[in-house]
């Protein structure tokens, strides 16, 4: 089988990339394994134009959110589903300090940042004593239902092989790639935390995050926005079921769920709902995370027929449509990638 692209992990990079290249009437063919515990199939796919107890807007905000809210509703068209929905944060203030340290963001200007003037509007649903910010806009991405319906399509069209990639039968020429018996022009790896073990990418500065997660089931909290306070809890695309999210951590002893986590956020739920709740699932798994917070895009600059889309970190919803285009702009047009993204700022560390 002769294609232009072999594209490796059909997380949301792969989803991405794999849509653009098919626009470009490129043919290509995706390898996934299908593995549960891919933070594409865990991710509630919050795009938030804020981060941290500052509430600082967060790396290329305004590009990023403006792209993304096109590309999900365009793939949703094409897909007919409802790929994204606008759900800003009710931000509930945990402490008078936090309070306080809003307010000022939203004295300096901040953007995306407002306080509210209705402070009851939430009291049947949660406690809180402090009040509450907002945050807009800020969405989420519907992953579990844009994955399982763009692997459809690739099904559909046979662009989708349901196997592991075994690095080690991949063979790199001159001009071309070889995997048992596909030849490719290129090939893309867009496979996750798993990349940081791969001989040709292995010397990134990859810094994989655990992250849990757990599911829920609400009845009667409306479905119209993200609400914040230590965690995230989501409304997902399914009316009544609920996402709660997430923890990070850098160092781990291994990627399973923990009793931890699970006890730590039932007691936040107790506290924090005036609601009942039932916990359907415990998610747990790996961020592509990297040292310097920033996406590793590009081809390869000793082996140009091998790349990568990869290191999305906590941010794959609203990085991984942007990169993918520009990505595959650069694949085909020779267009330059981001700097701060380019894979060739690592020249020297890949020489190696
Ligand atoms: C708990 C949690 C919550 C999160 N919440 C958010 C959020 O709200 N918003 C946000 O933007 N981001 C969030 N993230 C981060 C986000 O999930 C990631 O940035 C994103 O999913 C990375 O996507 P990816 O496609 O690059 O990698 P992955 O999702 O890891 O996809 C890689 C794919 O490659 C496949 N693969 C890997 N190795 C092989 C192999 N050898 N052979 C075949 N297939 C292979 C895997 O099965 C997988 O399908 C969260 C992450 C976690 C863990």
């Amino acid at each position: 089988m002769l294609v232009d692209f072999l594209i490796i992990g059909q997380g949301i990079s792969g989803t991405w990339l794999s849509y653009y290249l098919g626009k470009e009437n490129k043919s290509f063919l995706v390898i996934d394994n299908n593995f549960q515990n891919a933070p594409s199939r865990l991710a509630a796919g919050i795009i938030n134009p804020v981060t941290g107890r500052r509430h600082a807007t967060v790396w290329m905000a305004n590009k990023l959110l403006l792209f993304a809210w096109n590309a999900y509703n365009e793939l949703g068209k094409e897909l007919n589903i409802k790929a994204i929905s606008q759900k800003n944060i009710i931000d509930f203030f945990p402490s008078p300090q936090m309070r306080l340290s809003f307010q000022q963001r939203v004295e300096e200007k901040g953007e995306f940042v407002s306080l509210n003037k209705e402070d009851n509007r939430y009291s049947s649903y949660f406690h809180y004593e402090f009040g509450y910010g907002v945050v807009t806009p800020a969405y989420t991405a519907h992953l579990e239902t844009i994955i399982p319906a763009w692997r459809k399509k690739l099904k559909d069209k046979n662009q989708l092989l349901e196997e592991e990639f075994d690095i080690s039968l991949l063979e790199s020429g001159q001009k071309q790639i070889h995997y048992k018996d596909i030849t490719a022009n290129k090939i893309i790896f867009c496979d996750g935390a798993g990349c940081a073990d791969n001989p040709y990418f292995k010397l990134l500065p990859f810094a994989p995050n655990k992250g849990e997660a757990l599911t829920l089931k609400i009845s009667g909290l409306p479905d119209d926005h993200i609400f914040k306070k230590g965690m995230m809890l989501v409304p997902l695309a399914t009316p009544g079921e609920w996402w709660i999210g997430s923890s990070y951590e850098w160092e781990f002893t291994d990627t399973h769920p923990s009793e931890n986590f699970r006890k730590k956020t039932e007691q936040l739920l107790k506290e924090w709902l005036k609601v009942p709740f039932t916990v359907t699932d415990h998610l747990a798994g790996l961020r592509p995370a990297t040292l310097e917070r920033r996406p590793f895009v590009g081809l390869h600059p000793f082996h140009p027929n091998i790349g990568i889309l990869n290191g999305m970190g906590t941010k794959g919803c609203s990085l991984a449509p942007f990169f993918a285009r520009q990505l595959a702009d650069h694949l085909l047009f020779q267009k330059p990638v981001t700097p701060e993204a380019d894979i060739s700022r690592f020249s020297k560390i890949l020489s190696r």
